[in-house]
């Protein structure tokens, strides 16, 4: 009979049995973004020796090692418990307990759980060493054709409209000041339109930005463009999958044209933002003078048709 996709198994790694490195050691374990083809044959042999994994979901966690043909031994470590956790685990290391730490996916910490028990275990003297390998974030900087250095990860922008635009402007007033990073950011596929045009809006309709969709698996895609045109692609589309923003780096300097401010208040006003709102947004975003852009703002109002 054949297997189904569920039940079958990868070749079950060879297990050194030091795999796990000497007593009281955390281990930092990538796992899969998507394709199972990536979790290493190292990753494998950490998960079989150590004394346990801690993981975000263990059902997650249960899943992948059984494909592997693995049955470690697994404690949940999430956001809500890590707090309450770290004490036992600290306990555990000192008693000489070799522990992974695994997430659903990708590089533990990296916008997963980990870091107060790292920085904890550090604090402890143990030592924490990582089994490295998948992670969205850098895969998607070096698909995205954008510089690959230096690069600033945000994680999550706020998923509240005001809380995500005001974070966008204080990223653009960073950039007024002199920030000059590709910027790499993870978002949920409901939010991706909407996060688009708040970039555009912030950081320019012009910005080089790539957005890059369920990496690693059957139905990767990387669509590179300028944030303007980006947004207005995905508007009102339904997006599925994984995702990954990448936006390049701004110019740094220039003063804002006058035909810059011109397209982001046309583009405010259009949104349906009072003259005020538009003013403030362009303003904030640019850098430019408030009360000239209000006086732009009236009179495009001024002139708009209707
Ligand atoms: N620790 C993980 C890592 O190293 O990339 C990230 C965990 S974070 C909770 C999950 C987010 O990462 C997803 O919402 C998405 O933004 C991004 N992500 C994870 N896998 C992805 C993939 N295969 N393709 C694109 N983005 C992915």
């Amino acid at each position: 009979m054949q297997e189904s996709d569920e039940t079958r198994t990868e070749t079950p790694p060879s297990v050194p049995v030091d795999a796990a490195g000497p007593p009281g050691t955390l281990i930092l374990v990538a796992t899969p973004i998507g394709n199972l083809g990536d979790l290493s044959p190292r990753a494998a042999a950490v998960l079989a020796a150590a004394d346990a994994v801690l993981a975000e979901d263990t059902r997650i966690t249960r899943k992948l090692a059984q494909r592997f043909g693995l049955a470690p031994r697994l404690v949940s470590l999430r956001d809500h418990n890590e707090e309450t956790m770290t004490g036992r685990v600290l306990a555990r290391l000192a008693a000489g307990e070799r522990l992974a730490l695994v997430s659903d996916a990708g590089m533990p910490l990296i916008a997963d759980p980990g870091y107060r028990l790292v920085r904890a275990a550090i604090a402890a003297g143990h030592r924490v060493t990582a089994v490295p390998g998948p992670c969205a974030a850098t895969t998607a900087l070096v698909l995205s054709g954008l510089p690959p250095a230096p690069f600033l990860f945000l994680g999550f922008p706020p998923p509240k409209a005001g809380a995500r635009q005001a974070r966008f402007t204080e990223l653009a007033a960073l950039e007024r000041a002199g920030l000059s990073a590709t910027l790499v950011l993870y978002e949920a596929p409901h939010r991706l339109a909407e996060t688009l045009r708040d970039l555009a809006d912030a950081l320019g309709e012009g910005r080089p930005a790539a957005v890059a969709r369920e990496l690693t698996k059957r139905f990767e895609e990387v669509v590179r463009g300028h944030l303007g045109a980006l947004a207005a692609r995905y508007a009102g589309s339904e997006v599925l999958g994984e995702i990954v923003l990448v936006v390049g780096p701004a110019e740094g300097g220039a003063e804002p044209s006058e035909e810059e401010i011109e397209t982001r208040l046309r583009a405010a006003l259009a949104e349906g933002l009072s003259v005020r709102d538009a003013a403030d947004r362009v303003a904030a975003a640019t850098g430019a003078a408030r009360r000239a852009v209000y006086a732009r703002a009236l009179a495009l109002k001024g002139s708009a048709p209707g």
